[in-house]
Order: C-alpha cells, then structure tokens, then sequence
C-alpha cells in the first residue's frame, strides 16, 4: 500500500526558511511535500539581486559548509569575500589613532577562512533557485494561522494563509522572522529588551585594499563595524545610540560620509558611499522560551535575536536548519511523524544551549565595550591584551566565530 507523503510547511521565505526548505527536498525528494510560503518568496527565485548590496552578512564556516551541501555555494562563491583577519580596537571618537587592541587570524581548515562576507539577497536567490529545482512549491501567500488538529486527524494542522485559502501539513515551521505572528499566536513567551542602540548599515567603496582584513573600533556609543566585501569595498555597521540617531538620518549624504569618516579612519583613503541612504535596523535581544509547540517549530530570528557585534544572527539560524533538518529527515525516511511531540523536544534541547551562549556573550559584549566608565575600559583593554597575547585563546576565539568549535585531535 502506497502512502501519500508528509507535507511540511515553511511560514517565511528569508535565508533561514529557504535554507531549510532544501535540505528537506534533497533529503527525502518524493517521500516530502515542502511548501515555503511569503509573499516574497517566488520573486526571490526569479530575480537576481544587484551588485550593491545594503544587507550583507558574515557568513561563519558551518554555515558556508551548509550552503556546499546543498550545491548553492559554488554558484556564489565568486561574490563572496573571505574575512582572513579581524583587528579590534577601543578608542574615544576623538581620538586621532586607533590603537589596535586584538588581531586575530587564521584559518578553520586548510585554506579555509573562518568566515565570508556576502550580500544576504545573493545567498537567499540561490537557496530559492535550489528550492524550485529540488520541487519545493514556492507559495506567495502570507501564513496568518495555525491550528493543530491533533492525533485524531492523524497528527496534523490546518494553516490558514492571506487570502483565505487553507493548507493541511503535519509540521509547521515558523521562519517568519523576530516579530514572528506564529510564535505569539501558539502562545510562546519572548524574553529578552531592547538595547537603545540602532544599527546604521551602509557600503562604502574605498581608495586602498583591505586585504580581506575585517576592523571592529569599540566606541563608546557601540561597535562599528567594517567588514570587507570584493573589490575595494567594505560594509560598515555602525552602532549608535538610538537618541542620536534621528538627527543622524536628517543629514544629507555628504554630511552622512563625514560622520562615518571620522570613524572609519583615514587607513583606506577616500570614502564614497556606495548606497544611500543607509539602511537603519533597531536593535534588540530576544529568545522564544519554547523552540516548539504543537505541531510548529520556530527557527532562525523567529526563534531567536542576537545584537550583531559578533555577526552570528544568521549563523545561529543555519545551525537550527541543520538540527531540525537533520532530525526530520531522519524521522521522516522511518516513517515518523514530522511533527511529533518527541522531535520537537530533542530539536529545543539540541539548540537551546548554543543559542543562550550566544546572547549572553554577545550581550555582555555589548555591555563591556558600550561603555566609556574608566574602570571597565581598563578592564576589558587588559583582557584582551592577554587574550591577545595566547595563540591558543587567538585560535579558540577563531574557531567559535567560525562555529566549529574546538579542533578535533586524533
Ligand atoms: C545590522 C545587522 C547586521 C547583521 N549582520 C549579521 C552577520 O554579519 N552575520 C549573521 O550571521 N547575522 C547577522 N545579522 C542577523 C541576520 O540578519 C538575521 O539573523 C537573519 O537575517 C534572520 O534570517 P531569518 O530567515 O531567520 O529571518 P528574516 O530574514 O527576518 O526572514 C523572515 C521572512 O518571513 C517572512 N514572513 C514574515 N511573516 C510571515 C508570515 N506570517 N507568513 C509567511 N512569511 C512571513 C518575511 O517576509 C521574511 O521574508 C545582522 C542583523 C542586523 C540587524
């Protein structure tokens, strides 16, 4: 007796969703239904993206071994830039010279940088293309609702997209983002606060090389960012006080320039901005208290929001696509529900420790380096004089950006 197959439902279409989309199809092919809806997901497959990207990433080496896996990392491989070397600095916004307080370098692997720099509509037109040639049903449709039906109808849902059409699956994914619909509409509790800080993100194209070198100055008000993109161009993220920001945004972009100007340094040469106008994000830290809940799994920012001085927002959503991933199309191939109860237990427990690690670090960061009180500064500048100073804690440091966590010894 044939079965029909399971349908999975993937609510979002952003790196995270359509990620997660693939590896399903080219795990299981016919034995899955797997259906991404967003409204912006069929226009992410058809179009490709321009040569100026605003929202670029950093992609740690997990997450590029993942975009392999699933074929679409040769076909960007040519805009990606590798990030060989990372320079952090802390300094007063006046002061002439930025004093170089940590350099870190070196590779993951034989000739593998722990991370890329790529434009986010790059990575996430490739996954759509992958997405349509694997067979996943791109559906341009918002998901409003999710009702669990339960073991009488066979383990199943109901989801009811915009426009009123209704879809049954046996799993719902939630991959709709930080502001998630679906998670407050199951009743999953977020804990977390806003920082008061606004991320400013802009690309700028530079005089001299960076050498794939990235450069974080800690400033008083927050990080910025530059991160190195192909070409003579880099991506700035720039941290700022989010009272300061509006009279940022009234200025012209020759105002603008100069502002980043005296924070980016004069290393590079002259500046000219590359997009305008600056892309402005609030930033915020959050963690859904459950990853789960009846027949619905939340990933990526729909699960979780980190501040992004350690660039690992998108990163942390790879490494739930590859644990949730990973274990239903175990499940699935023996013939068990996707959205049983079990699965989504193992899934929450199997990524709820790396996800809190991750906002407890990159907040205290925030924390420690958001701050111009003498005593802290003295205290973190000898912290990582002596990080500085170890190649093993260089090398740990290396290896966590990367998320692929300690050498293997054999
Ligand atoms: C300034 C800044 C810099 C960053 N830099 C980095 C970095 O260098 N490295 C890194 O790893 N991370 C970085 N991040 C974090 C990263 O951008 C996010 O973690 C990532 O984009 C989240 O992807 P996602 O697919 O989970 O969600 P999103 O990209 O938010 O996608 C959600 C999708 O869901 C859709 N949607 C919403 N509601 C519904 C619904 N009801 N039904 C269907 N679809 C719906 C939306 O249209 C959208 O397409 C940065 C973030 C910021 C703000």
């Amino acid at each position: 007796m044939s079965h029909s197959p399971q349908t999975i439902i993937i609510a979002g279409g952003g790196i995270a969703g359509m990620a997660l989309a693939v590896l399903l199809k080219q795990g299981l092919g016919s034995g899955l239904e797997v259906v991404v809806c967003d409204p912006a997901a069929p226009e992410a497959a058809r179009n490709a993206p321009g040569d100026s990207p605003l929202r670029v990433s950093a992609l740690a080496a997990d997450g590029r071994r993942l975009l392999q896996r699933l074929g679409v990392w040769e076909g960007i491989a040519s805009r990606a830039q590798a990030i060989d070397s990372m320079d952090i600095t802390d300094s007063m916004l006046a002061d002439p010279v930025r004093a170089k307080l940590l350099s870190l370098s070196g590779d993951v692997g034989a000739g593998e940088p722990f991370a890329h720099m790529l434009a986010n509509d790059h990575v996430l037109h490739a996954l759509a293309k992958a997405a349509v040639d694997a067979g996943v049903e791109l559906c341009e449709a918002r998901v409003e609702r999710w009702r669990w039906n339960g073991a009488a109808a066979g383990l199943s849902g109901t989801a009811t997209l915009s426009g009123g059409a209704q879809r049954q699956a046996s799993l719902l994914v939630a991959a709709d983002g930080s502001r998630s619909r679906l998670r407050a509409l199951a009743g999953i509790g977020w804990h977390g606060w806003g920082y008061g800080q606004t991320a400013i993100v802009a690309t700028i194209a530079h005089e001299r090389p960076h050498a794939g070198r990235a450069t974080q100055h800690f400033l008083p008000s927050g990080p910025f960012a530059i991160l190195p993109l192909t070409g003579c161009r880099s991506s700035i993220v720039w941290t700022e006080r989010a009272a300061d920001v509006p009279a940022l945004m009234a200025m012209d972009a020759e105002d603008m320039l100069t502002e980043i100007r005296r924070r980016f340094g004069l290393e590079r040469g002259s500046l000219r901005l590359e997009t305008w106008p600056v892309g402005v994000f609030p930033l915020a830290l959050g963690v859904a208290r459950r990853f789960y809940a009846d027949g619905l799994a939340l990933v990526g920012d729909a699960a979780h929001q980190v501040h992004p001085i350690a660039g690992q927002g998108l990163n942390l959503g790879l490494r739930d696509v590859m644990a949730l991933g990973d274990a239903l199309i175990d499940a699935i191939r023996i013939g068990l529900p996707a959205g049983g109860m079990d699965l989504l237990r193992a899934y929450d427990r199997n990524r709820r420790t790396d996800v809190i690690a991750m906002a407890v670090v990159t907040d205290g960061l925030n924390r420690l380096f958001s701050n111009d009180f003498t005593p802290v500064r003295l205290i973190r500048d000898l912290g990582a004089r002596l990080a500085g100073r170890s190649s093993t804690v260089k090398q740990m440091l290396i290896r966590e950006a990367a998320g692929v966590g300690a050498p293997t010894r054999n």
